[in-house]
């Protein structure tokens, strides 16, 4: 067997950052330049190195930025205030909350917050909505970068069996819709599914998003599918492991995705790309 594609999400991304700045500089010469706010409320160690990518993907991009980072113990109230002034600011045209928020601030009372047209992680249920019917909306990044991945491996989605294994709101249910949207034929898996290696290893295209370190290896993986792995799990090494058994996947697998480098750097590209099309959509263009 040949050695299985690598899907560089660093690669893709590198690629659709370049068509981002093209337009960035196209759309400076109409005086507008897409503005991201991010809103970080605590001390997740975590949060704030996404938040300092996302701030950089900016500065790269040539977008205009604004962190704004809250006390842990700052108010529902308060963030919400901030949300409001955001909603109505011009120079901003994409709104990310970073996620989780302190146990003592109800997530969705901040996403309902969020101005629709300006909710570029796709979290809001109005884009949620949308996306469930098949209407225009701002899709999830992660997912969006899932869909990119697959169509730039040239294999047509269109009548492929597609299993995702995760059901989660903000990864394995948005991935299905999309995949559906696409018309691959979708079955989706999660921690009460009987079988699962059986069902998984009919899949053409296989994607997941469990948070279980290395736990999918080849016996779940038909010979030639496409695999793509969501899963960003931390070992005790420090090292970061996806949900995919790589090493014994990809011998079995065709285009395959590596942790790092593959949907990690999409994440963020998409995000950037959702507030390039707000930044359009604010100024009436598009
Ligand atoms: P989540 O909210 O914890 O959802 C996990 C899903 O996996 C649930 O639907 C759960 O089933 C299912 N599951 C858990 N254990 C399972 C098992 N043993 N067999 C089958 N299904 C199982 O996680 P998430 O937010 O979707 O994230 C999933 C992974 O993706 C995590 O590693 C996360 O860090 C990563 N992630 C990466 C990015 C990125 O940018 N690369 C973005 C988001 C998430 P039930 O519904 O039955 O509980």
């Amino acid at each position: 067997m040949t050695a299985a594609t690598i899907i560089s999400g660093k690669q893709i991304s590198e690629e659709i950052r370049k068509g981002i700045a093209l337009e960035v500089e196209q759309l400076s010469k109409q005086n507008i330049r897409p503005g991201l706010a991010v809103v970080l409320v605590g001390d997740d160690p975590a949060s704030h190195v996404y938040v300092r990518n996302k701030e950089k993907a900016c500065q790269d991009l040539g977008f205009y930025s604004e962190v704004h980072r809250l006390a842990a113990e700052s108010s529902e109230d308060e963030v919400l205030a901030l949300v409001d002034k955001l909603n109505a600011q011009a120079s901003i045209h994409g709104i990310l909350v970073q996620l989780p928020l302190p146990k003592h601030i109800r997530e969705k009372a901040i996403i309902d917050a969020i101005a629709v047209e300006k909710d570029v992680d796709g979290f809001h249920p109005v884009n949620v909505g949308n996306l469930v019917i098949g209407d225009d909306s701002l899709l999830p990044c992660t997912p969006a970068g899932v869909i990119e991945m697959i169509k730039r491996t040239g294999i047509q989605i269109a009548g492929k069996h597609a299993v995702v294994i995760g059901r989660s709101n903000i990864v394995g249910k948005p991935v299905a819709l999309l995949l559906q949207r696409e018309n691959a034929t979708v079955t989706m898996c999660h921690s009460k599914t009987h079988n699962m290696a059986e069902i998984a290893s009919q899949a053409d295209i296989l994607v997941v998003a469990i948070g279980r370190a290395n736990m999918i290896d080849a016996s779940y993986v038909k010979p030639g599918a496409i695999v793509i792995d969501v899963g960003m799990n931390r070992l005790e090494s420090g090292k970061l492991a996806g949900d995919v058994d790589f090493e014994s996947v990809k011998e079995v697998s065709g285009p395959i995705t590596p942790v790092p480098g593959g949907v990690g750097p999409m994440t963020i590209t998409m995000l950037m790309q959702n507030t390039l099309l707000a930044a359009k959509r604010l100024n009436g263009l598009n």
